[in-house]
């Protein structure tokens, strides 16, 4: 008896890495192909943020549950594939300090006012270096090597996907690129849906020194700790996919990040670097069936919430691939909703 071929995720950023460990969890034969480049996944700060992303962005009751939602399967997600999950609370410093306790208060998140900083316990932290290479060791010789060129779709769901001048044949087909435009071969309403997300470049800088121990934002930056030194991020520009690090947009960010620690400028050394993130009209990832195409599930553009909503992801897409009633929240990432 033969079995059946694997299911293919295609890209092994944060989402399609989630998604490969939620579907071998519960039992299935998947594979993931990716070129192993920097990605937008191993360049961002692993905030683990519902609290100071809803109140920054100013989300709806709803969103900010179901960003919620997503952090609270983070410690048995944590616990199960090996990444280290730092709760160490997190604070908000400086201008808009009234707006943002303000609005954590209102979509019922923990907080504490002390003068001009705000600090709730209820952003949490991954690294994502650690994380990427925990999940990459749970999934071992899954991973492939290489660019899906195309897709060729045949009957009942079967898939068959070109990694070079191989051809691998695959028994339902996972799109985890990222911000990265269409491949070749997928029908024409998920190409147009995957070629309609938004790309946000991110310039964020890594530092040697300790320039923290837990996460401070405010106006215009973000310090937070990484390894033993700090990451300062980031910006949000959307429409550009350059990742070339720019020393002008550095230097703003390292100006803000001082203000943010409440200490002077100092010669700090920081290595740039840039990711681009992909998101979505209302801003949420795409996370299940596509919009055409048998057997042919999405898993992208999470925004500025990749890691946050990780698992979420990949739990629901794992639902949809197994034909579970799937939850709100992976309603609330159905593609189809557009
Ligand atoms: C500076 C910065 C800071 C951030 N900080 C945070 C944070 O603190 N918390 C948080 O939750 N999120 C954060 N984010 C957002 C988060 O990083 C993204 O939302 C997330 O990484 C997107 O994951 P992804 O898997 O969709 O895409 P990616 O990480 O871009 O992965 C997509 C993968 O697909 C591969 N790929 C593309 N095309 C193909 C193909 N044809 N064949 C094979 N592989 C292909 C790519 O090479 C890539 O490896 C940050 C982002 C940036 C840029």
């Amino acid at each position: 008896m033969t079995s059946s071929p694997p299911i293919m995720i295609v890209g092994a950023g944060v989402l399609g890495l989630c998604t490969a460990f939620a579907l071998k969890q519960r039992g299935h034969a998947v594979r993931l192909v990716d070129p192993g480049r920097p990605n937008a996944s191993v360049v961002a700060a692993g905030m683990i943020a519902p609290a100071m992303e809803s109140a920054i962005d100013d989300l709806s009751p709803d969103q900010a549950r179901l960003l919620k939602d997503g952090r609270d399967l983070w410690p048995a997600f944590a616990r199960e594939s090996g990444i280290v999950l730092m709760r160490r609370p997190a604070e908000w410093r400086g201008g808009e300090a009234d707006r943002i306790g303000a609005r954590l208060a209102a979509l019922g998140f923990d907080l504490t006012r002390d003068g001009d900083r705000v600090i709730t316990t209820d952003d949490w932290q991954v690294e994502p270096g650690q994380a990427m290479a925990a999940l990459k060791a749970a999934l071992g010789e899954a991973l492939i090597a290489g660019e899906a060129a195309e897709v060729e779709a045949g009957a009942a769901g079967a898939w068959r996907l070109r990694v070079g001048e191989r051809w691998i044949a695959a028994s339902g087909l996972v799109v985890a690129t990222g911000a990265a435009p269409a491949f070749e071969g997928l029908p024409p309403a998920t190409r147009a849906q995957i070629d309609a997300i938004q790309p946000i470049r991110g310039q964020i800088g890594v530092a040697r020194a300790a320039l923290t121990d837990q996460v401070k934002r405010g106006p215009g930056a973000y310090v937070a700790p990484m390894g033993s030194g700090a990451v300062v991020g980031a910006t949000m520009e959307p429409g550009r996919r350059d990742t070339a690090p720019d020393t002008q947009t550095g230097r703003r960010l390292l100006e803000a990040a001082w203000r943010v620690l409440g200490r002077s400028p100092q010669p700090l050394e920081v290595d740039w670097r840039a990711g681009v993130r992909g998101a979505t009209a209302d801003g949420l990832p795409l996370a299940g069936p596509a919009p055409d195409g048998e057997r042919l599930f999405l898993a992208l553009a999470p925004r500025r919430n990749g890691w946050l909503l990780g698992p979420l992801v990949g739990s629901a897409v794992a639902d949809w691939i197994e034909g579970r009633t799937p939850s709100p929240d992976a309603r609330a990432l159905d593609p189809r909703r557009f």
